[in-house]
């Protein structure tokens, strides 16, 4: 633990034990956060960047834990997905962002909403509750996004192939998630019905200082265009970057630059600013 006083202070670190309540924490908790609404989703604003206008956002699950705080993805989704809790969560996220999309349909404005999706969640049951999540909100397919990873997509996961070609049939979008990190080829590419790769934010955010990152994103660029697709820098915390990424034709940026993820209220506000 943190000590003051004394000695250099020592950064808290959590014993084992600490980590194990933490995780049966969130198992146990995760049924209740849904019905006591301290699950909830921020949204991140993406642009593009030739036209330099909001094209959608991407939703992220926020938790607001009772006991342990502000809780964030990279906490409890490996939990969730290690307890099979992750559908819950998938269809708990998917539900809020249609019915977001929905909202701004209303006003006037036709945003496209993403959602990540873990290898896990992707059965067979899966595109049916989205067709039922589209439908009950009254929300065209084209405008929902599923994001997956690439390793979630790789060629040993051959359970999820037919998940993603019903959802594409279906007339949503795929988007190949953290691109580059992984190490699916150019032929595996090829043979998934996927619209979309998301450049992963480190090569981005390397991009100013490491020659070799901005190699990177340039060839992903080059090969996401050949393929037909879109391609998304995601982590674009800077002017420099934002411009070197226009250069390279790059199609959308998502980051910090542009906004945070925000609640659906202050998302809201920040659309108002953009209208004015
Ligand atoms: P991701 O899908 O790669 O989402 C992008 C992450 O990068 C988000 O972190 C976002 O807040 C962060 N980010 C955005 N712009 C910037 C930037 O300019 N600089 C930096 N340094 N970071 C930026 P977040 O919200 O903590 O989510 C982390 C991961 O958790 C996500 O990574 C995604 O894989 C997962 N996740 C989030 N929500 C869900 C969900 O509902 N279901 C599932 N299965 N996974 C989720
Ligand atoms: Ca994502
Ligand atoms: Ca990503
Ligand atoms: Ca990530």
């Amino acid at each position: 633990a943190a000590r003051l006083g004394g000695g250099p202070v020592r950064c808290y670190e959590p014993s084992m034990g600490e980590r194990a309540d933490r995780r049966l924490a969130l198992i146990r908790g995760f049924a209740d956060a849904i019905a006591d609404g301290s699950l909830t989703v921020h949204y991140q604003p993406t642009v593009s960047l030739e036209a330099r206008t909001v094209l959608g956002v991407e939703a992220l699950a926020r938790w607001d834990h009772p006991e342990l705080g502000a809780l964030l993805p990279d906490e409890f989704v490996p939990v969730l997905e290690a307890t099979g809790q992750i559908t819950g969560l998938t269809l708990f996220v998917l539900d809020e962002a249609v019915a977001a999309a929905r909202r701004w349909l209303d006003r006037g404005l036709r945003l496209s909403v993403a959602v990540n999706v873990s290898a896990g969640a992707l059965d067979d049951s899966f595109p049916p509750s989205v067709a039922e999540a589209l439908a009950r909100h009254g929300v065209p397919p084209e405008l929902l996004t599923l994001e997956v990873t690439e390793s979630g997509v790789s060629a040993e996961r051959e359970h999820a192939m037919p998940a993603l070609r019903r959802l594409s049939v279906m007339g949503c979008r795929l988007a190949v998630d953290d691109f580059g990190t992984g190490q699916s080829s150019l032929a595996h590419l090829r043979r998934l019905p996927v619209d979309q790769v998301k450049i992963d934010k480190s090569f981005v955010l390397g991009m100013g200082t490491e020659a070799g990152d901005a190699a990177v994103v340039r060839a992903i660029v080059e090969m996401g265009h050949t393929l037909g697709l879109t391609v998304v820098a995601e982590g674009v915390e800077d002017g420099a970057v934002r411009v070197a990424l226009a250069e390279m034709g790059c199609d959308v940026a998502q980051g910090y630059l542009v906004s945070r993820p925000l609640s659906a209220g202050h998302l809201d506000q920040w659309l108002d600013s953009l209208v004015r």
